[in-house]
């Protein structure tokens, strides 16, 4: 699996530095921006999973940077954390307005940093954690790579290639919403990537056809003239 990648956006380069190692020691990768003209560049360049932010930047403000991201379909639901010394309520509040999935004040731990770092991304892409996905039973592990299900007491896994890991994994962080194919492009195969839509067709195939020693193809649902869906409702007993 790709690392989570987080972006950080930090004037000052002994904070920077001191976020960047305990990330990075974490399991995260880490990328370093001083300014919102390099910050925007390299969100136009790739996109992270999270981006912290420092509030006072020179230049661009790290809240006009939020809008701004904010504003754009492509960074609309980018998990943003905003770093600030500023411990004023109406700030944070402004902060929150501006697009913020959360808010630190400095000083703050490392401890702390990670605790909100892997809330955020929980809570809005959890496909970037490595954290084991069940649902209902159909268990995805990223850190083994391994799908699998318990089936009449005994465990069966399933033979998943790269792709259609990725694919299922997102799915599955995503339950019961329609992704239509320009989505599941975007979110899975990754963004500035120029591939036809039916690609995705011929992977959600290969898909069912990985789950179907598993009893659980049929969770990969297609909605006619939307997209797909993983709808754990449908599974049958084991
Ligand atoms: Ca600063």
């Amino acid at each position: 699996m790709p690392m989570t990648r987080v972006l950080l956006v930090e004037d000052e380069p002994a904070i920077a530095e001191l976020v960047a190692i305990n990330l990075r020691h974490a399991g995260f990768e880490v990328s370093i921006a001083a300014d919102a003209d390099t910050a925007l560049a390299a969100v136009d360049r790739v996109l992270p999973d999270l981006v912290l932010l420092d509030w006072m930047l020179p230049g661009q403000s790290g809240l006009a940077l939020a809008k701004g991201w904010r504003a754009d379909p492509r960074t609309k639901v980018l998990p943003i954390i905003m770093l600030t010394a500023r411990a004023d309520e109406t700030d944070k509040l402004a902060g929150l307005d501006g697009g913020a999935d959360d808010y630190i004040t400095k000083p703050f731990s490392p401890k702390e940093l990670l605790a909100r770092v892997r809330a955020v991304l929980r809570r809005k892409a959890p496909q970037a954690l490595d954290e084991a996905v069940d649902v209902a039973g159909l268990v995805l592990d990223p850190a083994t790579r391994r799908v699998t299900r318990v089936m009449d007491g005994r465990p069966f896994e399933a033979k998943v290639g790269p792709t259609e890991f990725r694919l299922l994994h997102f799915l599955m962080t995503h339950p019961e919403r329609v992704h239509s194919r320009a989505q599941l492009l975007d979110r899975v195969w990754g963004d500035h990537v120029f591939i036809e839509e039916r690609t995705v067709d011929v992977h959600i195939k290969r898909l069912r056809e990985a789950l179907t020693p598993l009893q659980c193809a049929h969770l990969v649902e297609t909605v006619r003239g939307a997209g797909y869906r993983l709808a754990p409702r449908a599974m049958a007993p084991a």
